[in-house]
């Protein structure tokens, strides 16, 4: 319910920085958000924590207006102030908000169902206001109803790389019961897995740690092995979900003619050279880019039909630069998600 003062609590960023020190600073004066045509205010329950977060407050995106900044995409909460013409949710809902926060609706990437790529598109906790914060706003086209199964911690991290994961499986042109390589074995990679093991797909995952090939094989993984493993059958598809180019050969090399390497990074280091055979016969390499409704609407259905499992680790909202500084030395052995309200 809305509080009777005109402020809230938030985590905001007033100069970016390396994590070494603590870069959100805690207010409990932050002004709530007025929601305008269209747009949904959003009592936040939980948020979690993503990398993209952390390359946000450490300075490695460029930012697209003025600090203080609250950073958060990935926010489970209820909807308790409409503005005009809102004609999807009512006060009461309960939805899930991602990285997308509003799109033009009107350029060509917009009508042709690539909402992903339209180049007006505002991000939430980059152009907007996000969830580390008690409430946020966001265009009602972009705010997800969330299955009634989905607990409001399980289904943050199910709002970022679960989605761009299913839709990296999408583009991949998997089909039920092929067979799939995953490369890198994360937070998004372990999200899809479970999706492709509901497909029936045969997955083979590439992964260094050991500690990740024991996690894909109880995920329901066909093999495990190292990147430059040669996999016992050639795939069908395959999606890379590590950072490093020089997978993207080895990705090529695995699959069969025809099939596609779809790459879910927002960052790869370059990818050195290769045979033209490679890529030969028709296979394709392409990247994914962020996600659309229909990609969020999808995953979440599936992802409480499954249902899909995610290790959780819950800070409170006034620790989220422990929880991003834990992230960034890679301390965090499940997705964090802050508890808000
Ligand atoms: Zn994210
Ligand atoms: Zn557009």
């Amino acid at each position: 319910m809305a509080s009777h003062s005109q402020t809230m609590r938030a985590m905001q960023l007033h100069q970016t920085g390396k994590m070494v020190l603590d870069r959100l600073a805690f207010t409990a004066e932050a002004p709530i958000p007025q929601p305008g045509r269209g747009q949904l205010r959003v009592r936040v329950h939980t948020c979690g924590v993503c990398r993209t977060d952390l390359h946000t407050v450490e300075g490695d995106l460029d930012l697209p207006r003025s600090l203080p900044l609250i950073p958060g995409h990935q926010v489970v909460g209820t909807v308790d102030t409409t503005g005009e013409d809102v004609t999807r949710h009512q006060i009461g809902d309960r939805v899930g908000v991602g990285w997308m926060n509003w799109t033009c609706g009107e350029c060509d990437f917009c009508r042709s169902g690539l909402e992903n790529l339209c180049p007006h598109a505002r991000f939430t906790g980059l152009h907007v206001d996000g969830g580390y914060a008690e409430w946020l706003l966001v265009d009602e086209r972009f705010a997800y109803a969330l299955p009634a199964g989905l607990s409001d911690a399980a289904a943050a991290p199910l709002l970022c790389g679960g989605v761009i994961g299913y839709r990296t499986l999408r583009l991949s042109g998997i089909e039920a019961g092929g067979r799939l390589g995953l490369y890198g074995f994360g937070a998004s990679a372990h999200q899809a897995i479970q999706v492709a093991v509901h497909w029936g797909c045969e997955v083979y995952v590439f992964t260094r740690s050991e500690e990740h090939r024991k996690l894909a094989l109880e995920l329901g993984a066909a093999w495990t092995g190292d990147a430059n493993d040669i996999p016992p059958e050639s795939l069908d598809a395959a999606a890379i979900f590590a950072p490093a180019g020089w997978i993207v050969a080895r990705a090529l090399g695995h699959v069969r003619p025809g099939a596609t390497v779809a790459i879910n990074a927002i960052h790869m280091s370059p990818i050195p050279e290769l045979p033209y055979e490679r890529i030969y016969g028709e296979r394709v390499l392409r990247s994914v880019a962020n996600f659309t409704r229909r990609d969020a609407e999808e995953f979440l259905r599936l992802a409480a039909e499954i249902p899909i499992r995610t290790e959780i680790e819950t800070f409170p909202l006034t620790e989220a630069n422990h929880a991003l500084r834990k992230l960034s030395a890679s301390e965090l052995r499940a997705a964090a998600v802050l508890a808000v309200t």
